[in-house]
C-alpha cells in the first residue's frame, strides 16, 4: 500500500516490520537497526546475501556518537559539508551495532538522508534504521513509489510516498582506512565535490575488491533486457538491425532511426538531470519487450562516472 502515513510508518516500524521509504537518492527497504527480525527480512525480501553490510540512516548528527567509535577529521569535515545528504560514511562502529547489520564487519556504513518525510519519520523513531534500496539484489534501483509497488506490493505491508527521488543515484560511499579517505562507490556527490572540500581521495579498485560493496559487483543495478554500452552508436545499431532496440542517450540526437523505443536523460545535456533521470529510463525500457538496450558512453566527470559505473554493471553479462 502506498501511503502517505508517517504515524503508521513508524508504527511498523516499530512492530518489526519492513516499511519501503522516499530519501533523495532511491527509494529503500527500512528496519530498526536493533531488530533481528526486522533485519532479516530486508535480506530475505531482496535476497541479499546476509555478508553484504546494509547502510545505517540516522534523522540528526548526534546520533552518529552512538553507533560510530571515532569520527577521523576528515569525516566530520565531509558531515559538516555534506549531510544531511548522499554521502555515506565508512566508520568503525560501536559494540552496540549489530553484527546482523554490518555483515559481521568492524564498521558501519551511516548516512543522514536529506528528505523532509524520512528526516521526520527518523525522528519519531527512537532508533536509526537500517535501508539497502528497494529492489531485489542486482535489479534496477527504484526511483518512485510505483517501482518499489512493482517489486513488493504484495510483500510489505507499506511504501511511504514521497514522490520521485531528486538526485535519483545511490549515495557516493567513502571510508577512511588508516585515516586515508577511500572512495567505495560513485555516487549522487561527485569526486569533484569531494576532492573540493579534503583533497585528493583514493580510488578503491572497483573490480578487485567485489567484496567490500554489492554496488561494486560486476553485474548489479541491472534490466533484464540485454544491455550493452556503445562508443558508436550508428554501428551498434547496424549490428542488432532488425531486433526490436532500446536506446538511451544522454542528449537528444536526431540521427538514431529504427528505434523502438527511446530515452534521452538530459534535454540540455545537463549529468546531474541525467543521473536523476537514469534508472527511471532503464525501468521503463525493461518493460518494453525489447530484444536489446544501446546505451552509450558517458563523459568522464561529475555524475557522468557514476553513470557511466552503473551502465557498465547493467550491462555485464550474466554470470552462468
Ligand atoms: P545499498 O543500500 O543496496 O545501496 O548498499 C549499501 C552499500 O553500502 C553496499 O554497497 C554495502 O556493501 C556498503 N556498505 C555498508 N556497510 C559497509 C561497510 N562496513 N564497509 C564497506 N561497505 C559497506
Ligand atoms: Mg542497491
Amino acid at each position: 500500500m502506498i501511503s502517505n502515513d508517517i504515524y503508521q510508518a513508524a508504527h511498523l516500524l516499530y512492530k518489526d516490520e519492513v516499511v519501503a521509504i522516499p530519501t533523495e537518492t532511491v527509494y529503500g527497504l527500512a528496519a530498526n537497526i536493533y531488530s533481528e527480525k526486522a533485519v532479516k527480512k530486508v535480506f530475505e525480501l531482496k535476497n541479499r546475501p546476509f555478508t553484504n553490510p546494509l547502510i545505517v540512516h540516522i534523522g540528526s548528527k548526534n546520533q552518529l556518537d552512538d553507533l560510530a567509535e571515532k569520527v577521523p577529521e576528515i569525516a566530520q569535515k565531509l558531515i559538516d559539508r555534506f549531510w544531511p545528504g548522499p554521502l555515506t560514511l565508512i566508520l568503525r562502529k560501536k559494540n552496540k551495532v549489530p553484527d546482523f547489520v554490518t555483515g559481521g564487519k568492524e564498521t558501519v556504513a551511516i548516512r543522514m538522508p536529506n528528505h523532509g518525510k524520512t528526516l521526520q519519520l527518523l525522528n519519531l523513531l527512537p532508533f536509526p534504521i537500517a535501508a539497502p534500496s528497494a529492489n531485489p539484489f542486482g535489479s534496477i534501483s527504484p526511483t518512485s513509489p510505483d517501482h518499489v509497488a512493482a517489486y513488493f506490493e504484495h510483500t510489505i505491508p507499506m511504501i511511504l510516498d514521497g514522490g520521485i527521488c531528486q538526485n535519483g543515484l545511490e549515495s557516493t560511499i567513502i571510508g577512511f582506512e588508516n585515516e586515508v579517505p577511500t572512495l567505495y562507490r560513485l555516487g549522487s556527490i561527485t569526486v569533484e565535490e569531494l576532492e573540493h572540500e579534503i583533497g585528493p581521495i583514493k580510488f578503491q579498485n572497483f573490480e578487485e575488491n567485489k567484496t567490500i560493496a554489492p554496488g561494486m559487483m560486476n553485474r548489479h543495478y541491472a534490466p533484464d533486457t540485454l544491455t550493452i554500452v556503445s562508443t558508436n552508436i550508428a554501428e551498434a545499431l547496424h549490428l542488432y538491425k532488425g531486433k526490436k532496440i532500446g536506446l538511451l542517450l544522454f542528449s537528444p540526437n536526431n540521427n538514431y532511426k529504427n528505434v523502438a523505443h527511446q530515452e534521452v536523460l538530459s534535454v540540455k545535456a545537463d549529468l546531474k538531470e541525467a543521473a536523476a533521470n537514469l534508472y527511471a529510463a532503464l525501468h521503463r525500457l525493461d518493460a518494453q519487450n525489447l530484444d536489446v538496450i544501446v546505451t552509450e558512453q558517458f563523459p568522464l566527470e561529475q555524475w557522468g562516472r557514476a553513470i557511466n559505473d552503473r551502465l557498465k554493471r547493467a550491462s555485464h553479462p550474466v554470470s552462468k
